[in-house]
């Protein structure tokens, strides 16, 4: 997997230390030796991490991370701080800083490179997302209204321990700042941690097993825990293990003594993230469902009527069924928008859309076509029922008058209904518009409120066909 790095430091010899040792690997090196030009690159070059150092004159590397972080355009950005001395202070402001991780120099390889792999493949997922709302916004679904990381805290913590001392103390350092703990002491309840959800999985090297490992990998497998994310807790002696975890897919680790704060920070970092790509997911769904639906009725819009219109007829041409067709018109509504003004003809339009899905099943398609057109699809029917159905929405819209919220009058509306049916192998879905149109015309110029049936083609031609 390539991607593209950003080393910013002071000291051109630690720049070229790790520019050699990613350029070895593939990755695409960018460098920066300040913290405005670091910043600079980030906006310019969307790098996929930045590995930053912590000392660096003028604009240090925790004012640099926080700037990263704050900017919804980067903030998914995964930023590793670098530091000279292993201080647990400087570690611990710079997860506070919303760093993702945090490492020593002389930086370890094999460590340096399991991050970058494991940072750098949630970064790349997180773009997708990005991208779908980026193309949502285009869309006209959003305001481009940015939706950034939030602090982390309050989260739905599950840890999964079998050491009764150390568990006490990690339940009370998360409960103390706020989180919910729910313990499980079995390392093959994998089950229960996905009933239960949560935001994050902190699973203890606590036994000499590979149960601990293997949980990590099964959570990794099961949908509904494939993005939670994973912490290891272990001891210094656990590091290739670490590292194993990490490309199983783990998200992060700690070691013991657990320093609280380290724990509660790596935490949030994992939380926020989480709950940003939710947020992102959750987004994409609604405006998916928004690019389907009509606003004003909540029916499906015509877009999605066309393709579901060949999808219905493909799957019912296999099967030899007959696909039924309304198109349906209001009557003179032009009328009503005339005579009440145009936010009562949209309650009106509002309502005729309930009343088309009261009266249709639950496996028919009731559409907005147009402004004041419906098209209601129902497969494997026969024409009489696909008759009987539109007689009756006729007929009530024609006795019961509606209520409309915004005018004090009860309205009175009628319909007319086109109906067509598929005949054979050869109808498609747009020949089946076509014929439910010219039905729909022909109610009209009957006199309206009215349904008609397309006619039979044998008995079309039959009339054409015959001698004067
Ligand atoms: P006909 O019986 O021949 O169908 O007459 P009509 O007045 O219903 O038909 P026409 O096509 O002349 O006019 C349709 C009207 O529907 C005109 C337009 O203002 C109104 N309309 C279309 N979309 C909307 C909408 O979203 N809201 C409102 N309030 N009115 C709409
Ligand atoms: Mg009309
Ligand atoms: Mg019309």
């Amino acid at each position: 997997m390539s991607a593209r790095i950003l080393i910013v430091d002071d000291q051109p010899a630690s720049i070229k230390v790790l520019e050699a040792k990613l350029t070895n690997e593939y990755y695409e090196v960018l460098t920066a030796k300040d913290g405005s030009s670091a910043l600079d690159m980030v906006d310019r070059a969307a790098p996929d991490l930045v590995l930053l150092d912590v000392m660096m004159p003028g604009m240090d590397g925790f004012e640099v991370c926080r700037r990263i972080k704050e900017n919804p355009q980067t903030t998914h950005i995964p930023v590793v701080m670098i530091t000279a001395l292993d201080s647990r202070e400087d570690r611990i402001r710079g997860l506070e800083s919303g760093a993702d991780d945090f490492l020593t120099k002389p930086v370890d390889d094999t460590t340096l490179f399991a991050r970058v792999r494991s940072l750098v493949r949630l970064k790349q997922m997180l773009e997708q997302w990005r991208m779908r709302e980026a193309t949502s916004v285009r869309l006209g679904f959003m305001g481009g209204g940015d939706v950034g990381m939030d602090s982390g805290t309050g989260a739905d913590v599950v840890l999964i321990d079998d050491s009764t001392v150390q568990k006490e103390a990690i339940i009370e350092a998360l409960a103390g700042d706020g989180d919910r703990v729910t313990v499980i002491d079995d390392y093959d309840a994998s089950g229960r941690i996905v009933d239960h959800g949560g935001d994050v999985v902190v699973i203890s090297l606590s036994t000499d097993s590979d149960a601990p490992l293997r949980l990590a990998s099964r959570l990794r497998s099961l949908e509904p825990t494939r993005q939670t994310p994973v912490l290891l807790i272990g001891d210094k002696e656990d590091q290739a293990l670490f590292i194993k975890a990490l490309e199983l897919g783990v998200n992060d680790y700690i070691t013991r003594p657990i320093d609280e704060l380290e724990l509660l920070a790596r935490i949030r970092t994992q939380v926020r993230r989480k709950r940003y790509q939710d947020r992102l997911h959750e987004n994409f769904l609604q405006h998916l469902s928004m690019a389907l639906t009509d606003s004003l009725t909540g029916l499906h819009n015509r877009h999605y009527l066309s393709s579901h219109l060949g999808a219905v007829m493909e799957r019912m041409r296999g099967s030899g069924k007959p696909v039924s067709l309304l198109m349906i018109d209001l009557d003179h509504f032009k009328q009503v928008n005339d005579t009440y003004g145009h936010s009562v003809g949209d309650e009106v339009l509002k309502e005729i859309g309930q009343r088309i899905l009261r009266n249709v099943r639950g496996f028919d398609l009731a559409a907005r076509y147009g402004g004041e057109e419906f098209i209601v699809v129902m497969p494997d029917t026969p024409v009489e029922v696909a008759l009987g159905v539109a007689d009756r929405l006729c007929e009530k819209m024609a006795t019961d008058p509606m209520d409309v919220s915004v005018s004090r009058e009860r309205i009175r509306v009628t319909l007319s209904i086109g109906v067509a049916v598929s005949r054979g192998t050869d109808t498609t879905g747009e020949s089946l518009l076509e014929e439910a149109d010219k039905a729909l015309y022909e109610a009209k110029r009957l006199g309206r409120n009215r349904v008609v049936p397309e006619p039979p083609k044998a008995a079309k031609m039959a009339v054409e066909a015959a001698p004067d």
